[in-house]
């Protein structure tokens, strides 16, 4: 396997807090990559870190062999990065079709557009709700159309916080399934969680932060397995 995306001794600190520290994580071509551990572990700050939304204090990143500490989230988009953030922000009062129409018009010639825009609302079960506004999708639909906007960049890496939040459980299945066929067409995928279900069902290498340092690495498999894990987080969770 391939490297792709690559920390090293990376940190931020706000004020005396060290939210991220001296992480080093290596997520490789075609994985699907699950950042987890208690609430205020640094997993969102890691994240931010990644797409570019925060300087981190020390250490660097390295993306597809190039280094991205100093760029500008869009700079890292346009080497293939993007990103669904925490809170949907489709655009609530425009229909759905011209949601997904706004996210593909830049990277689809115009003439491909419409075709383009079937497939992706296919994809994400929208089809039927395609003429209503954005803001009357339940909160999971809405998520699932941002996912789309992100996709319509056609990323090679695509990084995800918590986005099962605030869906059903049959929501999030089928979110793992969305995420699953995005990973077997060859996209990798970097996903923030603590819905340990959700984990289980797609993980595939898996990162513990504990007080912003990386407390176990490894596969699903073995992370499950682990009882130091299961202490500072599994037995926290309603799983
Ligand atoms: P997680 O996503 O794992 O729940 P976060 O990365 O959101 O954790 O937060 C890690 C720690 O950093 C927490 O103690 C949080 O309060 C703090 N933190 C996060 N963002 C900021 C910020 N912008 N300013 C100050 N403190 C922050
Ligand atoms: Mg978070």
């Amino acid at each position: 396997m391939s490297e792709m995306l690559r920390t090293e001794a990376l940190s931020k600190h706000f004020g005396g807090l060290a939210a991220v520290s001296d992480v080093d994580l290596v997520v490789n071509r075609g994985e699907i990559h699950c950042l987890i551990g208690p609430n205020g572990a640094g997993k969102s700050t890691l994240f931010k870190l990644i797409v570019g939304m925060h300087v981190p204090s020390t250490g660097r990143i390295e993306f597809e062999g190039h280094d991205v500490t100093g760029e500008r989230p869009y700079q890292r988009v346009k080497r293939g990065m993007s990103m669904k953030m925490q809170a949907p922000s489709v655009f609530r009062e425009l229909p759905v079709r011209q949601n997904v129409h706004i996210a593909l018009q830049h990277h689809v010639p115009r003439a491909l557009l419409g075709e383009e825009e079937d497939r992706l609302l296919e994809l994400l079960e929208l089809t039927a709700d395609q003429g209503k506004a954005a803001g009357e999708l339940s909160h999971g639909q809405q998520q699932w159309l941002e996912i789309g906007m992100a996709l319509a960049l056609k990323p090679t890496l695509m990084l995800m916080d918590e986005p099962t939040a605030g869906m059903t459980p049959d929501e999030t299945f089928r979110t793992g399934e969305l995420i699953q066929g995005f990973n077997a067409g060859g996209m990798t995928v970097v996903v923030v969680e603590h819905d340990m279900a959700f984990i289980r069902q797609i993980a595939k290498q898996v990162t513990v932060l504990h007080y912003g340092k990386v407390f176990a690495r490894g596969p699903i498999g073995e992370i499950i397995r682990d009882p130091r894990v299961a202490e500072i987080y599994l037995g926290k969770t309603h799983d």
